[in-house]
């Protein structure tokens, strides 16, 4: 008889496990992939929703669409306890047992228990995270177009974004392509000195693990787009707007962006066995879980002892490569341990940093070769379309970018924003100052 290896988690992890479990297993034995959203997103674009650059649906790929003719079951549910015990999964609706786990379930923002953090600050991990806060951005011109009251246009025009790594770097370069670049041309109520884009990081530097080189032509890029970098600035409380730094300065911010740290998936926190500083599973070489060899963790969720020399072992960086290669050599495991065959071991391979920063300009390290500037912008723009899964989404990315040269962005607000304190207390003060009178604040 056949046996059930069930895949949780369909994001680069786990639908490449799935895909190289097809490859790789006996035609009798079945495969299912539980995730709890029917695509694939593809995150290192996620920075130019929030920048209405692209449209949502060209960075999500469904996974019906990638599985194309191949075997594997797919089935939309969330997960919601694993009993390693009983070998059994329960979802939302359902259980299914299994005879091989791949755990993939990645991770999620970590707060370092900081006041307020979580609940007043703009999470920026998932594709609704990305459209939610591209609204509320354009939330705050709109108010900022009519709104009078100086100390409240410097709150909602003053767009903060927590966190100096990759992905806070390329964000606050979008929004400030997005803000100057549009915003402070169309909005007549608003001017570009009046927009201040503040990046915070708590440690000396931003972009950690780039050659010195280059860090430095990111840092004066960052300088020439009108943002303003500050390191060693620990973000010790959030309020609803506002953010206090190094327990003594505080700034007003109606948008506080997140981006500071990642903390693994609270089912795989609770697995059994020792786990990293970011709470993610340690595995062996093999990503088997200790005490549970028909388990394997990979990707964001796993740190994985690593027979390379190159790496301080365990535990890779978070990144959809290093994902995507322990899909891979989970699903070659899982086929071992089922047909009783010795393991493989994973070993990780730097492959390399680009980070783009806006519109025309990028940073590139891959082994030796290190660039910045235009060139390594269209290389940026060349590795991402590749990467992309399906020509389609290809074409529509391209495309995306294409009309984006010639026509402006597009300001449309799609979803009812959330409630802002500042702005109902501006409005409150206008109507009752107005008292009836009519206001032709309208620019
Ligand atoms: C904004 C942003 C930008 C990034 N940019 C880059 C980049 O430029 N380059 C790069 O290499 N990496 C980048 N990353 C990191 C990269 O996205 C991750 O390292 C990678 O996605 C990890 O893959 P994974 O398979 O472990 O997890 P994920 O891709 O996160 O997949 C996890 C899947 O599990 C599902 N899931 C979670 N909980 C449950 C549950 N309870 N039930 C069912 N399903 C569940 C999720 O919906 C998701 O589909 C970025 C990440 C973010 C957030």
């Amino acid at each position: 008889m056949g046996r059930r290896v069930v895949v949780l988690g369909g994001g680069f992890g786990g639908l490449q496990a799935a895909i190289e479990l097809e490859r790789v297993l006996p035609k009798e034995d079945e495969v299912l992939l539980v995730s709890d959203q029917n695509f694939l997103l593809f995150t290192p674009l996620l920075p130019q929703i929030a920048s209405s650059r692209l449209d949502p649906r060209h960075i999500a790929q469904t996974i019906r669409e990638i599985r194309g003719k191949r075997r594997f079951r797919f089935r939309r549910d969330t997960v919601q306890s694993i009993d390693l015990t009983a070998r059994r999964v329960v979802l939302a609706s359902g259980v299914v047992d299994y005879d091989v786990l791949i755990i993939g379930l990645g991770s999620r923002s970590h707060y370092f228990g900081i006041g307020g953090a979580r609940e007043y600050t703009w999470n920026f991990k998932t594709l609704e995270d990305a459209v939610v806060l591209r609204d509320h951005l354009l939330d705050m011109c709109e108010h900022a177009d009519h709104t009078t009251e100086e100390a409240v246009r410097r709150a909602i025009l003053t767009f903060v974004i927590v966190g100096g790594g990759y992905t806070g770097v390329e964000l606050i370069t979008e929004l400030s392509d997005f803000l100057f670049g549009y915003v402070a041309r169309r909005y007549r109520g608003i001017s570009a000195p009046e927009i201040r884009l503040l990046l915070l990081e708590a440690t000396p530097e931003i972009l950690r693990g780039i050659p010195e080189g280059l860090k430095a032509h990111a840092l004066q890029q960052l300088k020439s787009r009108g943002i303003e970098v500050r390191t060693s600035a620990k973000v010790t409380r959030c309020g609803e707007e506002y953010v206090e730094i190094n327990g003594s300065e505080t700034i007003r911010s109606a948008t506080i962006v997140w981006s500071a740290g990642v903390w693994a998936n609270a089912l795989v926190e609770s697995l059994p066995g020792p786990h990293d500083r970011a709470g993610r599973a340690v595995v062996n070489s093999s990503l088997q879980l200790e005490g549970h060899p028909e388990v394997f963790v990979i990707g964001d969720s796993a740190a994985a002892a690593t027979a390379s020399a190159s790496s301080s072992a365990p535990g890779a960086p978070q990144v959809a490569p290093v994902a995507m290669a322990h899909g891979e050599v989970a699903a070659r495991n899982a086929a071992h341990f089922v047909k009783g065959e010795p393991m493989e071991a994973y070993s990780y391979k730097n492959k390399g940093m680009l980070v783009s920063l806006g519109m025309d300009y990028a940073v590139v390290s891959i082994g030796r070769l290190q660039f910045s500037g235009y060139l390594a912008w269209l290389f940026w723009n060349a590795v991402h379309l590749y990467k992309l899964v399906g020509l389609k989404k290809q074409l529509e990315v391209a495309i995306d970018w294409m009309m984006g040269t010639v026509f402006p962005g597009d300001a449309s607000i799609l979803r009812r924003p959330r409630r802002c304190k500042i702005c109902e207390g501006a409005a409150a003060r206008a109507v009752g100052a107005a008292g009836g009178q009519s206001d032709a604040q309208s620019r």
